[in-house]
């Protein structure tokens, strides 16, 4: 509990029991003047409700006229002149505890979902001057060896130099099952190591750490506003004026019209202010939202902000990448096949003579141990060409080579998104790509009839021969397409960068509704672009990619979905929702928690608004006392948040 609400209850604890003592003074001293029972009241009621008439004069000087703390000093200050002075220092009382009930509880709230957010590290100990020292995160640089001992949080990202052990991801994941790790693994911060003790590299700093970014992520979420929660901004700005313009009319014309009775209309004038406060809404309808936000972080989906969770329901085109999304994006290499040309003239390793500084130091390292015209070389080729990229084929080329490539021989490289790459090293330019990179350069080689992806590869204008590559389709990637067509999605697409047979292998085996492949960039684009125009008005397009070539579709869709925020940056910064666990499956369980949401910010509204106008129409009837109208006012925006608090359980 804070400072600030302990003392505000203390107050009004205090307050309370003057309250008490005046009622029995007026009791026991019923035939003392007016004016004394008034100076008792009156210091109970400053006692209470001094901070509300405070604020109330403050805000006004701002030109805040229709605040709650405004409508309670009028209501209440009006109940004085009216003569009704317990009356006026009773609903004081319980707008107070009202109140301190409302921050204790949304504090409460607040504080559950940030600590499914507690991944902030507190030090990491890092090795300065000959011994271990406890360092703030951000004062650690890139570089640095950090330890990491069993039980503490990973405070930073970098790579593991000595140690093993398993990682609780469950605060970034939500996943359960521990992952294992050995020296030499990538690791990011706000894990939480388990068993072995480990030293790890530093390999960015903090500000850039996924710890860091998540946090930022998950900050700044609530600032993009629903609709809903625009509509319940605006409904207030209108509602809170048109009750006390009511009120007013309240207060003359009937006493006017049906003659004097001036102090029972001005009572229920007086509960018109106390009911035209918003509080309700205006508390539980964004804290539904966070619950929902809150809820969905758990499971390891962060979403950007309460618009994409609110979008995310309406749903109605879901548009797939395949590679990274669909698939794995561990290419397994199932064979190398070397060209007629290469057969006949053998192909060149790699080696450091190729440069010829390299020469001159007498390094002979790299290719060294390849012999000339295999298909090993035309893998180490392919290796040296890849050894730039982020793409998965890049990488997966990489990890089956197994050997390290000397970077140092490189003297130029060039990713061309959709076609592959191309290196130089020293005079030699070594090609890797799709047919579309051969053929735009010209490069004259026969297409093979493989049903996996293939890495053609090349030498200048000579074609060397293919690689064929395969990739496997993620164990839920059929659970989420079922998920998603039971959810109500009418279309899913994958869009593919890769050759049509893959394509077709991998949207026939998951029952896609269409796809489209041999995509550039600027195709899928395209592509959504149409797929929008198909859509009802109403539905929402959500592309799902790993930010690898497809950041533009990314920004393009309703919704951009990023798979494996574990890690690939690019997706983090382009996309509106990111999916931790690399799970497809996601989608569909991100969709079930925004229709929670807004079923319980539905319920919300309707609640809080029914109960106000029934109070409304109660009041205006002389059968609702000032009592009733708090009692309302404060009972509504309880049940409200409790209700809100339920976004937050999946
Ligand atoms: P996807 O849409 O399946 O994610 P991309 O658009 O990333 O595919 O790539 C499309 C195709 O372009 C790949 O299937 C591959 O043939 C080729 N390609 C892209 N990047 C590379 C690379 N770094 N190395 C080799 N080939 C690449
Ligand atoms: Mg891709």
């Amino acid at each position: 509990m804070s400072k600030k609400l302990k003392k505000r209850i203390k107050r009004v604890v205090i307050g309370a029991v003057v309250y008490l003592a005046a009622v029995l003074f007026q009791r026991i001293f019923g035939t003392l003047q007016w004016f004394c029972h008034l100076t008792v009241f009156l210091a109970a009621y400053l006692i209470i409700g001094g901070d509300v008439v405070k604020n109330a004069l403050r805000n006004m000087g701002k030109g805040q006229i229709f605040d709650e703390n405004f409508l309670m000093t009028i209501a209440t200050v009006g109940a004085f002149f009216v003569g009704d002075y317990p009356e006026a220092v009773a609903v004081m009382l319980f707008y107070q505890v009202g109140e301190c009930f409302q921050s204790y509880a949304v504090g409460k709230s607040r504080k559950s979902i940030t600590a499914l957010m507690d991944i902030r590290p507190d030090y990491a100990n890092v090795f300065r001057e000959g011994e271990w020292v406890e360092a703030d995160p951000d004062e650690v640089l890139v570089g640095d060896s950090i330890l990491v001992r069993p039980g503490e949080r990973i405070p930073l990202d970098g790579v593991i130099e000595k140690g093993n052990s398993s990682l609780d991801t469950m605060a970034l994941t939500g996943e359960s099952i521990p992952r294992d790790v050995s020296e030499g693994d990538e690791v990011i911060s706000g894990c939480v190591n388990k068993n072995g003790v480990l030293e790890i590299t530093v390999s960015k700093p903090y500000g850039e750490s996924t710890v860091a970014r998540i946090l930022d992520l998950v900050e700044n979420a609530s600032s993009k506003k629903a609709k809903a929660e625009n509509f319940i901004t605006k409904f207030a700005k209108y509602y809170t004026p048109v009750v006390v313009i009511c009120a007013a009319l309240l207060a003359v014309i009937p006493p006017l019209l049906l003659g004097g009775g001036w102090s029972d209309w001005i009572y229920r004038a007086l509960s018109f202010l106390v009911i035209s406060c918003p509080c309700a809404l205006v508390i539980s309808i964004p804290l539904s939202f966070f619950g929902g936000l809150g809820g969905a972080s758990k499971e390891g989906i962060l979403i950007k902000g309460s618009n994409y969770l609110e979008a995310l329901a309406d749903t109605e085109v879901v548009v797939m990448d395949k590679t990274g999304t669909l698939t794995k994006g561990n290419f397994a290499v199932s064979k190398a096949v070397l060209s007629k040309e290469a057969k006949e003239n053998g192909i060149v390793p790699v080696k450091a003579e190729d440069i010829s500084e390299k020469a001159e130091a007498g390094s002979t390292e790299a290719g060294s141990t390849e012999a000339s015209g295999t298909e090993a070389v035309l893998l180490q080729l392919a290796a040296y060409a890849e050894s730039f990229s982020n793409h998965p084929i890049s990488k997966s080329l990489l990890v089956a080579y197994g050997k390290t490539v000397d970077t140092s021989l490189i003297t130029n490289a060039e990713e061309i998104a959709g076609h592959g790459v191309v290196v130089k090293i020293g005079n030699r330019e070594i090609l890797a790509g799709n047919e579309k990179l051969l053929t735009s350069r010209g490069i004259a080689f026969e297409e093979a009839d493989e049903a996996g992806t293939l890495i053609y590869v090349a030498e200048g204008n000579c074609y060397l021969g293919y690689i064929l590559i395969e990739d496997e389709i993620k164990q839920d990637a059929a659970k989420a397409i079922k998920d998603l067509k039971e959810s109500g999605v009418k279309k899913i697409v994958m869009l593919t960068g890769d050759h049509r047979k893959v394509a077709k292998k991998v949207a026939e085996t998951l029952s896609l509704t269409s796809y489209y492949a041999e995509l550039l960039p600027g195709d899928k684009v395209s592509k959504v672009e149409e797929l929008f125009a198909e859509k009802s008005a109403k539905g929402k397009l959500a592309f799902v990619g790993d930010g690898i070539n497809d950041a533009p579709v990314l920004a393009r869709a309703d919704i951009g979905i990023a798979m494996g925020g574990l890690g690939s940056d690019a997706a983090i910064e382009a996309a509106d929702v990111v999916i931790m666990t690399d799970e497809p499956s996601k989608l569909a369980r991100a969709m079930k928690i925004s229709r929670k949401t807004l079923v319980i910010v539905k319920q919300n509204i309707v609640f809080a608004i029914g109960i106000k106008v029934l109070v409304l129409l109660l009041a205006a009837a002389g059968m609702a006392s000032m009592w009733a109208a708090v009692f309302a006012d404060v009972g509504v925006a309880v049940i409200a948040i409790l209700n809100a608090m339920r976004a937050l359980k999946a």
